[in-house]
């Protein structure tokens, strides 16, 4: 017995929770025992009294309790610290925590880990951290404890970048801040041999697109003696994975001028400043429509189109006038790797739109590849929503 807050779920509403799934929405619940407050934490019993799970209550919002556990436990310092082991341990065993050519990786995935509402991102001797509840925000003291457990002398600073992540009535008043160790705003990292600034004060999301790692060494394979479009480049990931694979020509594009000075960076810290490399400071979508047929290879990798089931519509439209420009107008036997980070557009209707783009365009078009999220980003199958990012290899003739 522990003295948690008590939610009681209503009758025949415990089916997902026995199946693992860890989300409450506040209309499956019967009656709330105690007074949780927003970031408690609290044990969800079913109508005829049988535990399902301990978890973080957040009224703020439909989901009302995100669940971290199955077996009742007691959600101490000690708790944190294993939750946060069993995922460094996962990403030892997947290669990248242990690692001298890849320092950059996630090591906290929200569900995909069994920590819904929190991401850590590590970059090289830096953890930053994104809670999306209150309730992993409250614990943030126990997961700085945990990550030093981890990680020993190897970590040198912590930093809390949930500002933007958190409900807003919570967030109003709190900065993006160092929480632990030595207060800097960026660091330079390594994946796959290719040198990143990444720099989580100013930049998008934590810092860096982690998710397109493997997608970007696959680049670089079909790199070689190839002129390639890099559109919606952010730091120019990308970019860097296909100069340093022997890229004849690169063109990096973006909207934000920001963006494109990381790029140049990034190329200085690889070496490449000398290199045949393009900044093209454009909207992507009418920059593809007036490109004259000359790149071997272009990249398509836009923000989420949809972040709502309400907006998927104009999404899947706004991939489809996207491909069907660049089928359009890329070389013979050319390549375009395009992906869709929406996750209500799940793998087969990203499929589907690239093909009604491929009829658009009137040319033969085949799939080389199927991509997806990496190891560091798993699914927790019982939660198919933290499967969002996509991709294909397709050749165009
Ligand atoms: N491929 C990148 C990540 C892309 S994030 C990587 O490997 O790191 C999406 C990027 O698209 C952001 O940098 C954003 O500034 C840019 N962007 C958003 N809308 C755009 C548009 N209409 N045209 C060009 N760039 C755009």
């Amino acid at each position: 017995m522990t003295d948690l807050p008590r939610i009681i779920l209503a009758n025949k509403k415990q089916g997902s929770l026995l199946r693992f799934h860890p989300w409450v929405f506040s209309g499956a619940i019967k009656k709330i025992e105690g007074d949780p407050k927003d970031g408690d934490i609290v044990e969800v019993y079913s109508v005829s009294s049988e535990y399902l799970a301990t978890g973080h209550f957040q009224a703020d919002g439909s989901i009302a309790v995100r669940a971290f556990s199955f077996k009742r436990i007691n959600p101490d310092g000690d708790f944190w610290k294993e939750k946060i082991r069993n995922a460094y341990e996962t990403r030892l065993t997947e290669g990248l925590a242990d690692n001298t050519a890849t320092n950059i990786y996630r090591l906290v995935h929200a569900e995909g880990d069994g920590l819904p509402g929190l991401i850590i991102d590590v970059y090289a001797d830096t953890a930053v951290i994104q809670c999306h509840s209150i309730g992993m925000y409250m614990i943030k003291d126990h997961l700085v404890e945990a990550l030093r457990a981890c990680y020993g002398d190897q970590l040198k600073t912590i930093y809390d970048k949930s500002s933007e992540t958190l409900p807003k009535n919570f967030a109003a008043n709190l900065t993006n801040q160092c929480i632990w160790g030595e207060d800097k705003g960026s660091v330079i990292g390594v994946e796959n041999g290719c040198k990143y600034n990444v720099d989580w004060f100013t930049g998008q999301k934590t810092g860096f697109f982690i998710d397109q790692r493997e997608n970007r060494k696959l680049l670089g394979e079909y790199s070689k003696g190839k002129k390639v479009l890099n559109t919606f480049c952010y730091s120019g990931g990308f970019s860097i994975a296909a100069l340093l694979n022997g890229a004849k020509e690169v063109h990096s594009l973006d909207s934000s001028a920001r963006a494109l000075d990381l790029v140049t960076q990034n190329l200085e810290l690889n070496g490449l400043q000398d290199a045949n490399h393009k900044n093209i400071k454009a909207d992507a979508v009418e920059y593809i429509r007036e490109i004259d047929v000359d790149y071997d290879v272009i990249v398509l990798d836009p923000p989420a189109f949809a972040k709502h089931m309400s907006a998927r519509h104009n999404a899947v439209q706004g991939y489809k006038r996207l491909n069907a420009q660049a089928i359009k107008s890329i070389k013979p036997g050319g390549l375009i790797f395009t992906f869709s980070c929406s996750q209500v557009v799940d793998k087969y209707m990203f499929n589907s739109t690239v093909m009604a783009a491929a009829i658009e365009a009137g040319r033969e078009v085949r799939i080389l590849h199927q991509l997806h999220q990496p190891a560091d980003h798993p699914v927790n199958i019982f939660h198919p929503e933290s499967e969002y990012l996509k991709g294909l290899v397709i050749q165009v003739n």
